[in-house]
């Protein structure tokens, strides 16, 4: 099979072509970081121009690339939601039209399917497993018994961990998006400084991020008033290793409990130096197999959705001109 992926849930306008659910043909992002950067943060009236304009660049760019025409294509796969729905809009009707014209079946995603079976784009899934998924707007531990099935078995409570690394990244006068400048600057800095851990409740799987947040925050404000400077790099450290924390421990629980085969990592966060590291010794200890995607299939890209969206074509889902975006889609009825 060989399928055509379209994402626009956020600030990546991206389109990929995918061979039988693991082999990437091509993989065309075109980020709209640099416009969002003076902002601090996404605004969604921007990335939606954004999208209208890049659209068709980047739809015929991955065919390009792929040195594949719309007559090789099996089928469509875009995302549907969650996101941030004037982006989700360009997507879905651009597919929907691309399906029109070219004849193809039109493949609905869920953002989050995508993100975990990035991990399918590098190799194997070994079935049950536990998914952590860490991305800007999520923060889930996620059962999967099998392919295409979803529960969720605990998630956050207040901040996602991406948004946390964001918020804490802004207080450090750091430029946006501030997960990658966080892991950059921890690897230079001590984990010294004590922070908080939400464990919550024992035995929930449940995250909770806004107090580490709040702590961050704290800790430079009261040494602002001493007229005294934190350490930077040894904050930074310290954050991520408190997030770090408590996310292995948490997924590694999960996987106990439920006697999973795997362990796997996806969304924007599994990017990080020191949640890869030390869910990979977590992983070695107890002698559980781990799956992360590289670098560049953690952040958004379309190749994790035409991933996701072969599963589905497989399974016969498919949408017709009367598919709409869905900021709020949730997994577990997808
Ligand atoms: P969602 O997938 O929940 O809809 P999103 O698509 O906006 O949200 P992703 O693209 O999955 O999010 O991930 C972006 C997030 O990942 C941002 O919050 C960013 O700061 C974070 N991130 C990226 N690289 C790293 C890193 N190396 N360390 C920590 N966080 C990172
Ligand atoms: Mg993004
Ligand atoms: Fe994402």
């Amino acid at each position: 099979t060989m399928i055509l992926g379209i994402e626009t849930s956020c600030d990546e306008t991206a389109a990929a072509v995918v061979e039988n659910g693991t082999k990437i043909r091509s993989n065309v992002v075109a980020s709209q970081i640099q416009s969002h950067k003076r902002f601090g943060g996404v605004v969604p009236e921007v990335a939606s121009r954004h999208h209208v304009e890049q659209f068709t660049l980047v739809c015929e760019k991955a065919l390009e690339d792929a040195k594949a025409t719309w007559s090789d294509l099996d089928a469509i796969a875009v995302t549907q939601g969650p996101g941030l729905v004037g982006a989700l809009l360009i997507g879905v009707n651009g597919a929907k039209a691309l399906s029109l014209a070219h004849g193809l079946p039109l493949v609905p995603v869920h953002h989050i399917t995508g993100h975990i079976y990035a991990n399918r784009l590098a190799g194997n899934m070994q079935f049950p497993l536990i998914a952590l998924i860490v991305s800007g707007g999520h923060t889930e531990l996620i059962y999967m018994k099998e392919h295409g099935s979803y529960e969720i078995i605990g998630a956050t409570r207040d901040d996602a961990a991406g948004e946390a690394f964001d918020k804490v990244a802004r207080t450090l006068d750091l430029p946006y998006p501030g997960g990658p400048e966080i892991d950059r600057l921890a690897k230079a800095g001590e984990p010294n400084i004590k922070l908080p851990r939400a464990w919550l409740e024992p035995d929930s799987y449940d995250f909770s991020f806004s107090g580490l947040k709040s702590a961050v925050i704290n800790t430079v404000h009261n040494a602002k008033q001493r007229g005294k400077t934190v350490d930077k790099a040894d904050l930074a450290a310290s954050f991520q290793e408190s997030v770090v924390d408590v996310l292995v421990t948490k997924t590694m629980n999960a996987a106990k409990a439920y006697h999973v085969r795997q362990v796997l990592v996806a969304g924007g966060v599994a990017a990080n130096q020191g949640l890869r590291s030390s869910m990979a010794k977590a992983c070695e200890e107890a002698d559980m197999p781990l799956s992360i995607p590289p670098f560049s299939l953690c952040t958004d890209n379309a190749a994790m959705i035409a991933a996701a969206g072969t599963i589905g074509f497989l399974k016969g889902t498919s949408a017709d001109m009367a598919l709409n975006g869905k900021p709020g889609l949730n997994i577990e009825e997808f």
